[in-house]
């Protein structure tokens, strides 16, 4: 316990010393703040579906191959609109916006549910490098134009019958006819639109100014689905500027090389009490 607050308070300096902080943010972090559709809410909210489908979780019902187009939009119309629309901002992101608000900071994060956004982050300010549930895409990525589905994805819901909305408002590309997908990076045909590449020349320009600065990078919840997004390169980042340190909150992966670790402060602890305690003051 004496250990575990002096690690906080450790933070606590870091954050109010920082001049630039770095947020990176994996599933771990929309799992700790209680995205509702996960575990035993996924029985609750699927339950027509898993019984028709034999789902055993959420992963596998997500890769699941549907027949028809009519199926496919029934269930990703439940899946989008519990991601993504129908909640109030989640406390934790906004426990965490009031952390570091008054900072110059950055987000860069590979989950899809927009919840920095949602939370009172400047949308200008969260990089969303996997794509978002709130959008659309062309299957064939025949074009680079994305649409918002928010209108779609309650029409679909309302319509949606024995696990099935009626054909007429499958959607479909506008521009070869082809059918839609949602903008999830899963393989080639990821569209990453104009904003994308705004975005991203954002957090590159990001990194040039605070790199001589200090600079503190508060990564939680990434593991190691695709680590070369945002972990690897924030230990590399600790390693190469001598005012970076990368405070690292995860679950199940809470280690960091030898070499980063006198600048380094590492949690296996719950995210929810980590960020709370981080709040309170002294
Ligand atoms: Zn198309």
């Amino acid at each position: 316990m004496e250990e575990y607050n002096k690690r906080i308070s450790e933070v606590k300096n870091l954050i109010s010393k920082a001049d630039y902080v770095l947020i990176g943010a994996g599933s771990g972090l929309s799992t700790a703040a209680g995205l509702e559709y996960f575990g035993e809410s996924f029985e609750k909210n699927f339950k027509e579906f898993i019984e028709k489908y034999n789902f055993p979780d959420l992963y596998s019902a997500s890769f699941y191959d549907f027949n028809t187009q009519e199926e496919k939009w029934a269930f990703f119309a439940k899946m989008i609109y519990l991601n993504r629309f129908n909640k109030e901002p989640l406390k934790l992101y906004q426990e965490i916006y009031s952390l570091i608000k008054e900072k110059d900071y950055f987000v860069i994060t590979t989950n899809v549910d927009g919840q920095f956004e949602k939370a009172g982050f400047e949308k200008e300010r969260v990089f969303e490098t996997q794509g978002d549930y709130a959008y659309l895409q062309c299957e064939n990525a025949c074009h680079n134009k994305l649409y918002y589905n928010y209108d779609l994805v309650n029409e679909w819901l309302k319509n949606t019958k024995d696990c099935k909305i009626p054909s007429n408002i499958v959607p479909k590309c506008p521009v070869c006819g082809g059918n839609m997908e949602m903008n999830l990076r899963k393989d080639a045909n990821f569209v990453q639109d104009e904003n994308w590449y705004k975005q991203d020349k954002r957090y590159g320009e990001f990194l040039d100014k605070s790199q001589d600065k200090n600079l503190l990078l508060l990564e939680i919840g990434v593991g190691f689905n695709t680590p070369g997004i945002i972990r690897f390169p924030f230990e590399q980042m600790v390693y190469n500027n001598i005012n970076t340190h990368l405070v690292r909150i995860n679950k199940d992966y809470a280690f960091a090389s030898k070499e980063i670790e006198d600048k380094t402060i590492l949690f296996d602890e719950d995210t929810n009490k980590i960020i709370n305690d981080l709040r309170r003051k002294e």
